[in-house]
């Protein structure tokens, strides 16, 4: 029990479509993130899940049934919001066994049974006679998801649950909520703008731009085989790095790069013709940094003159930009190892090699081509 459909759901807000057709299917005990940048209609698709907005067309079903006008106390979904709205004159119990209140199958003594099994899973079982405003931001949060669990709900909605913490408490919660997840099995659909928890947390993700869904599926799936542009460039932290040109001479041509490829990709944008609009598209860890030229194979690499380096300990972001470029705009950041030394101002010659790059439509975005993985063919080389 507690597998959603969201089948070609569309909300209107006067002449806002807030969200645009959405169709997803969500499992019986799956952990779907809803991701996207503000406004991109998550929390409103999330409200209509649990029930507090009316879809204006489509259709909402909990295991098959129809649940479109379905007030929210009948839906068994608990939900989790970023201000964590805990009752401040009540006691952690107190707030924990409010989420009971209107569960008439429990006596007061399984209730106190039931609030003291939960904080115990929460860890925070030595809290429950302090009140709110004596709990740090964490602890906080912990009893609000504690308010969810102890009614032992079919669903889990959650909006943006971590963003009031600070970094640190944040990485550590987002664990624990996964482990918690996976512990309680409860089909969860966790919204957030942020592409790391998105990434870290979920079975599968939903990836929204403006009212509509741009791909459904796995996170790595996501991050290796984007469906188009935007979610490339969504998914990825430092972003990847996007070279607009067009299709000419022996593959793609720019201002500052031409790239020829090989027969395995000459075959995915076969339907681009000479002039065609190209977006050539390289993760920063993908880029190879040479200092030598006897090191490297010299198809696909050009020079380049190193601008920032930003040292981050486990590796080093370092931008750059090409000899002869005048324009910033087309200026690639590569992700080297933290214990290579590069100096700023440092000429260096940079591969892009074939079997890491995409290549996008450059009118459309959509992906026409993606990375080479293991378990593909490998590319016939130069
Ligand atoms: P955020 O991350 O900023 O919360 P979001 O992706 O959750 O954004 P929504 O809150 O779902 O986005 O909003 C989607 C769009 O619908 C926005 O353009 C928003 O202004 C609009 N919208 C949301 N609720 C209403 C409302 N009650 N009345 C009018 N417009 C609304």
């Amino acid at each position: 029990m507690g597998a959603i459909t969201i089948d070609s759901l569309t909300k209107r807000f006067d002449d806002v479509v807030a969200v645009d057709d959405v169709s997803v299917e969500i499992e019986d005990g799956e952990f779907l993130v809803l991701v996207g940048p503000s406004g991109c209609g998550k929390t409103t698709t999330l409200r209509m899940v649990a029930g507090l907005e009316t879809p204006s067309e489509g259709a909402i079903r909990f295991d098959g049934e129809l649940v479109n006008y379905t007030v929210p106390q009948d839906r068994d979904v608990a939900m989790v919001f970023q201000d964590y709205a805990l009752y401040p004159h009540m006691t952690v119990r107190g707030n924990l066994k409010f989420g009971l209140e209107e569960e008439p199958d429990y006596t007061d003594a399984e209730r106190d049974e039931r609030v003291e099994e939960v904080a115990e899973l929460l860890d925070i079982g030595n809290l429950l006679e302090r009140k709110p405003g004596e709990l740090s931001g964490g602890q906080q949060q912990r009893v609000a998801l504690g308010r969810a669990i102890v009614r032992d709900p079919e669903v889990f909605l959650m909006d943006e649950p971590l963003s009031n913490l600070d970094a640190k408490l944040r990485a550590q919660m987002r664990t624990e909520l996964q482990q918690l997840q996976d512990q309680l099995d409860v089909t969860t659909v966790y919204v957030t703008h942020d592409q790391t928890e998105a990434m870290t947390m979920s079975d599968r993700m939903v990836v929204m731009n403006d009212g509509e869904l741009q791909q459904v599926g796995a996170p790595l799936e996501l991050y290796h085989e984007p469906t188009n542009r935007f979610v490339a460039e969504f998914i990825g932290e430092p972003s990847m790095n996007f070279v607009d040109g067009q299709r000419g001479g022996d593959g793609f041509e720019s201002e500052t790069l031409d790239y020829p490829f090989d027969s395995t990709i000459e075959s995915s944008v076969a339907s681009l013709g000479d002039g065609d609009r190209l977006t050539l598209g390289i993760r920063p860890e993908d880029i190879e940094l040479y200092d030598d030229a006897a090191d490297v194979d010299v198809s696909h690499t050009e020079a380049m003159t190193v601008t920032v380096v930003e040292p981050m300990g486990n590796e080093n972001v370092v931008h750059l930009t090409y000899d002869d470029s005048e324009t910033r705009g087309d200026d690639l950041i590569a992700i080297s190892d933290g214990l290579r030394t590069i100096e700023t101002g440092a000429e260096l010659l940079v591969r892009i090699p074939p079997e890491a790059i995409h290549l996008f439509d450059g009118d459309t975005g959509d992906a026409l081509h993606n990375r080479l993985l293991e378990t593909d063919e490998q590319p016939v080389t130069q």
